[in-house]
């Protein structure tokens, strides 16, 4: 991935900012591939360009498919206040509570890791490669997503609040200034762990998420009410046609600050995560011999 890349991706795309950058989704399962452990490491080191390719489908296909994009998120506070007990965590007890509708509309990404995390186990079992691969990239974009905060409420992107912009500043372009030129900084030994219930496990971190974007939403309102206009964005340049006002590398410089490593704590978190999903679903599929799937 190239920085140029990016920045296509960032401006030609506006629609593919909300969710973690291009970049952190590679990374995130470049790194997720180095924390798998023998003997099933194997196969997925054999694939790991592969599963970095397809690290983006999912946001891809939003653009074609008008039934993909909730699947990328949750809007907790859609459903009353924290701990939001309204929400019954199984699929069926929340369709019948509430109707696909309402569900679809609110967004479903915890169900949508346990309906992939599944289909994981069942392709394992049947040792079918270009099925995994495809199962579990998609699935660590999803783990990926609901590990980032405004992921998890209403006010994704501050437009309920005047900060328009956040989600993107939060989950794209904070990665791009601070984490990408230092990106082989971030490569780390997190220790997987299993994920028994992947439902609860994914509303766990959906619930952990809707937390912290409240934190992010004030960190940003309070960096905005200090800085002056001047401060606060870069002055426009002669050629510049954006509409958009761009936030000003002071604006940044505080954000990282306030944030005090929250980015790059959710991106490690999301390491671990996704390494952890699909090593549990190879336990769940009896740990299937994939030795004779090495080579396409
Ligand atoms: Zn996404």
């Amino acid at each position: 991935m190239t920085l140029s890349f990016l920045l296509l991706t960032l401006h030609l795309c506006p629609s593919c900012e909300s969710q973690w950058g291009f970049w952190a989704h590679r990374q995130i399962h470049r790194q997720a591939v180095y924390l798998m452990p023998a003997p099933v490491a194997e196969f997925f080191r054999a694939h790991v360009q592969e599963l970095i390719d397809h690290s983006i489908d999912a946001d891809n296909r939003r653009r074609i498919d008008p039934t993909e994009a909730p699947q990328h998120y949750i809007d907790l506070d859609r459903y009353g206040s924290y701990p939001f007990d309204d929400l019954p965590r199984n699929y069926d007890d929340a369709l019948k509570k509430f109707g696909y509708e309402r569900l679809k509309e609110n967004g479903l990404v915890p169900w949508r890791i346990a309906a992939f995390a599944d289909s994981l186990i069942i392709v394992f079992r049947e040792q079918n490669r270009e099925k995994i691969i495809y199962f579990a990239s998609n699935l660590g974009h999803y783990v990926a997503d609901a590990n980032v905060p405004l992921h998890a409420t209403e006010n994704y992107d501050g437009q309920l609040t005047g900060q328009k912009g956040i989600h993107a500043r939060w989950e794209s372009l904070y990665p791009q200034k601070f984490m990408l030129p230092r990106e082989n900084a971030y490569l780390q030994n997190g220790s997987i762990f299993i994920i028994d219930d992947p439902t609860q496990e994914a509303f766990k971190w959906s619930l952990e998420s809707f937390l912290l974007s409240q934190q992010v939403l004030e960190i940003d309102k309070q960096i905005q009410s200090e800085l002056s206009q001047e401060d606060l964005y870069e002055p426009p340049s002669e050629n510049s046609s954006k509409s958009r006002k761009e936030f000003s590398q002071m604006y940044y410089e505080k954000l990282k600050e306030k944030l005090n490593q929250m980015v790059e704590n959710r991106f490690e978190l999301s390491v671990v995560r996704v390494a952890s999903i699909w090593y549990s679903a190879w336990l769940k599929a009896n740990e299937p011999n994939l030795s004779n799937l090495l080579n396409k």
